[in-house]
């Protein structure tokens, strides 16, 4: 079993006794414990050359910097080796009449030091905050926007996942949802298993704990999937867009006039990607990065996760899922079974400083949807 979401839905079902649980301590080191040995590269690893990037950050807090990188384009990017108050990317574009923020971001003191930074360079009014997706780390810090009086925008699915996802935390037995997990770890029957089990374990405690600090606040202005909206900031216009992938809320920002794309998570650069979500598709995220690779040579990308970067970064994620494919199909035609093909993986010598946020999150999952799709064709 190594889509650890089905579990936690059906055991939060069962499992609403009130009880207190250690409050707020700060497990995120455990979390991120993977992340942390491996820091954030520097800009000038990717794009150091590109004109439009400027080489000093506009702030930098350590958990996370902003740096323009266009007209009127802003993109935040988070170093979760130095801290938790983001944990993702966002950003911010700012037109002549109205501006337009990415992100909740995982905690209110995120979604406020963007919100703070934007107000340093512009007065302007904020038309909207924008969720790329429901997952708590782009989400948590939603109440910051509402209790100032900015909309949140998102795929129109975003907010019932929401609902779905964090509020069972809220308040749930902290034991009975864990326990799963701590049991996965016990019976592991390898030393990769447990290791890839407690990684599950060490992420599904973050979570548990950021669902249980955060006020829920859903967005307010769901955006249609099927119609990309274009938006007029005055002398600046974007267009939203949702590709499919990694989530099922996915949208993301494209600025055409600049080749400039705020992908979300639909983009994790020098992470392996994220692919536990019930939504996410191998083949659709394939297919979605397939296009962005047809986007303009010279586009800038800024990532859910990593640093920022242009084409190179769409090959390389690219590249994971390739080798995750490849080394998934092997075993898939020599008869392993899919639970444990998805132990088996085998992170090759270049992308060995890839963070894993946690096997099951991301590698494990990856290779039984890849089954799954092999199965049914
Ligand atoms: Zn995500």
């Amino acid at each position: 079993m190594t889509i650890p979401v089905n579990r936690k839905h059906s055991l939060l079902a069962i499992s609403f006794s009130r009880r207190d649980f250690l409050a707020r301590t700060s497990c995120f080191g455990a979390y991120y414990a993977l992340a942390k040995t491996i820091p954030l590269p520097s800009i000038t690893a990717s794009l150091g050359i590109d004109s439009r990037v400027s080489q000093t950050p506009l702030v930098d807090k350590g958990f996370a910097s902003v740096r323009k990188i266009g007209n009127g384009l802003y993109a935040t990017i988070s170093d979760p080796t130095k801290g938790n108050a983001t944990l993702s990317n966002g950003g911010f574009l700012v037109g002549k009449d109205a501006a337009l923020l990415i992100e909740g971001f995982t905690t209110t003191g995120g979604a406020s030091f963007q919100m703070e930074t934007l107000r340093s360079v512009s007065q302007v009014p904020v038309r909207a905050a924008l969720d790329t997706h429901y997952h708590f780390d782009h989400s948590m810090g939603n109440s910051f926007y509402g209790a100032n009086g900015v909309p949140v925008w998102a795929h129109a699915a975003a907010a019932q996942r929401m609902v779905e996802s964090y509020s069972p935390m809220q308040g749930a037995d902290r034991g009975a949802v864990l326990a799963p997990y701590e049991k996965r770890v016990k019976d592991a029957k390898s030393d990769a298993e447990r290791q890839h089990a407690q990684s599950d374990l060490n992420a599904i405690t973050g979570v548990f704990q950021i669902a249980n600090s955060s006020i829920i606040a859903l967005p307010s202005h769901p955006i249609d999937p099927a119609k990309p909206a274009s938006i007029d900031l005055g002398g600046l216009s974007a267009v939203l867009e949702s590709h499919p992938g990694h989530s099922g809320t996915d949208i993301i920002v494209r600025v055409p006039e600049q080749n400039v794309v705020y992908a979300g998570d639909l983009l994790f650069n020098g992470w392996y990607p994220v692919a536990f979500d019930d939504k996410a598709t191998i083949s659709g995220w394939r297919g979605t990065l397939a296009k962005f690779a047809a986007f303009e040579k010279d586009t800038i990308f800024v990532p859910g996760h990593g640093q920022i970067c242009g084409q190179e970064g769409i090959a390389s994620i690219r590249e994971v899922f390739d080798d995750i494919a490849a080394q998934a199909e092997k075993m898939f035609k020599a008869g392993v079974p899919a639970a444990e093909a998805a132990h088996r993986y085998v992170v090759p010598e270049k992308f060995k400083n890839f963070p894993i946020f946690a096997w099951g999150f991301t590698i494990g999952p990856a290779i039984t949807k890849l089954y799954a799709e092999w199965q049914h064709k």
